[in-house]
């Protein structure tokens, strides 16, 4: 499937925001919106002010690039989520949190979405002990996520999960760090999820 392989700063600046794609440098005076708090492209500072459309478009559109999901995968979860009980804009991040490169992101074996999403791809991770290289596979909870024995040794890895431990692991997730394993415990709620995003603009905009 077609995927977003450009900069990734570039869409924090599209969207005004940070919205903390890269990992570390995302909390240093590095952070490219900290010195361009702008659009990309020629005229990105032109741009004038937002019609209500143009809200609920840009509101998706960040969580898209969260995430790291495309158009057509992301029409398929909010379908998805419309068809269960509770909020619909809630179950859509409950969703998109259930991702297995998103899981591994959260377990600490990846700086960033993007990176959780190559390495499971590559093969690096078994879920309830057989191998799962979909990064769009959701997981349920009691789920346990580890690395291959082969795969072990991958530096970036184990750089990426000493940096997870200091930070701290949410609490959906149980980690067990010497065996380079998590589970998967529950399903976060929205206040667990943290993003800065007004899930609401998006039900509105598919409900037209
Ligand atoms: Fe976004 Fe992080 Fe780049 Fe800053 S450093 S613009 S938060 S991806």
């Amino acid at each position: 499937m077609a995927r977003y392989k450009g900069a990734l700063c570039r869409l924090c600046r599209r969207e005004g925001e940070k919205l903390f794609l890269k990992g570390s440098r995302c909390y240093t005076d590095k952070c490219a919106i900290e010195k361009r708090k702008y659009a990309p492209g020629q005229h990105g500072q032109k741009r004038g002010k937002l019609s209500d459309y143009g809200i609920q478009l840009r509101e998706k559109q960040k969580v898209r690039r969260i995430y790291g999901v495309m158009e057509n995968q992301f029409k398929i979860y909010f379908k998805k989520a419309s068809h269960m009980k509770g909020v619909t804009g809630e179950a859509l991040l409950q969703i998109l949190e259930r991702r297995l490169d998103n899981v591994v992101y959260r377990m600490g074996f990846a700086v960033n979405r993007r990176e959780a999403r190559q390495i499971v791809t590559h093969g690096h991770f078994l879920v309830n002990g057989r191998t799962v290289n979909m990064p769009s596979y959701l997981l349920r909870p009691g789920d346990i996520v580890e690395i291959k024995e082969a795969s072990r040794q991958i530096q970036s890895i184990s750089d990426s999960l000493s940096i997870a431990e200091h930070k701290g692991f949410p609490e959906w997730i149980e980690m067990d760090i010497q065996n380079l394993k998590g589970k998967f415990v529950r399903i976060p709620s929205r206040e667990e999820i943290q993003l800065p995003v007004q899930e609401q603009l998006i039900v509105e905009r598919y409900s037209k």
